[in-house]
């Protein structure tokens, strides 16, 4: 299974935070947030974990919140989306070479998952990369989806330290790409610019491309 349960409860701060949360919204996805798009693809993007009001909300990784309309209208602009976003898993979106995930699968209270759940969901990621046959480029989304990428494959974040705009090539073949996360807070603050973003996305269509 590359996926968990809906009831997967291996993390247990974020099964009761689950639990709380779909007695407070009922009607939300609350549940571990799949990965979207085609396993043929060629570039996978690595989030840090679904968003409250967002994927944990949808039901698809990143969307329906501040971080989801940046990077899906940034990959629309590049040719890895076919449709229209519309901030719904039902709005007939479909992804072209690229597949979106989350270094972690439940939402965790205040946007930080422990070091420990990080870990613990990282089996999931692992399957997700072994499962991409095409696989060529992962994009890690901040520090913590890098370095879990980088521990999924075997390999060290002292030997490939994060850094915006950095290719790191990996020794099972893979090119590992990092960029600030596209977050509201990563914008409101600068650290991360529409623009700084844009560069990243057409870097990684370009070698998702030659596969
Ligand atoms: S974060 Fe991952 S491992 Fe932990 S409960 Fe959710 S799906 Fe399971």
């Amino acid at each position: 299974m590359i996926e968990p349960p809906n009831t997967c409860d291996l993390c247990p701060r974020l099964f009761e935070y689950r639990l709380a949360n779909k007695t407070a919204e009922p009607s939300w996805h609350n549940a571990p947030v799949a990965a979207f798009g085609s396993p043929s693809a060629a570039l996978l993007i690595v989030g840090l974990a679904p968003g409250m009001a967002g994927a944990n909300r949808t039901g698809r990784p990143f969307t329906g919140d501040f971080a989801g309309d940046l990077l899906y209208q940034t990959l629309q602009r590049h040719g890895f989306t076919k449709g229209h976003y519309d901030k719904r898993i039902d709005d007939g979106l479909t992804l072209t070479n690229c597949r979106i995930t989350n270094a972690v699968r439940c939402v965790p209270p205040k946007n930080r998952p422990n070091a420990l759940e990080i870990n613990t969901c990282r089996s999931f990621l692992e399957r997700e990369i072994r499962s991409l046959f095409r696989l060529r480029v992962i994009l890690a989304l901040g520090t913590i989806a890098h370095r879990s990428v980088l521990a999924a494959v075997d390999a060290s974040s002292s030997t490939y330290p994060f850094s915006h705009g950095a290719l790191h090539h990996l020794p099972n073949g893979i090119t590992l790409a990092d960029s600030y996360h596209c977050s509201r807070y990563n914008t409101n603050t600068g650290r991360l610019t529409n623009n700084m973003f844009n560069k990243v996305i057409a870097m990684v269509k370009t070698l998702a491309d030659q596969h």
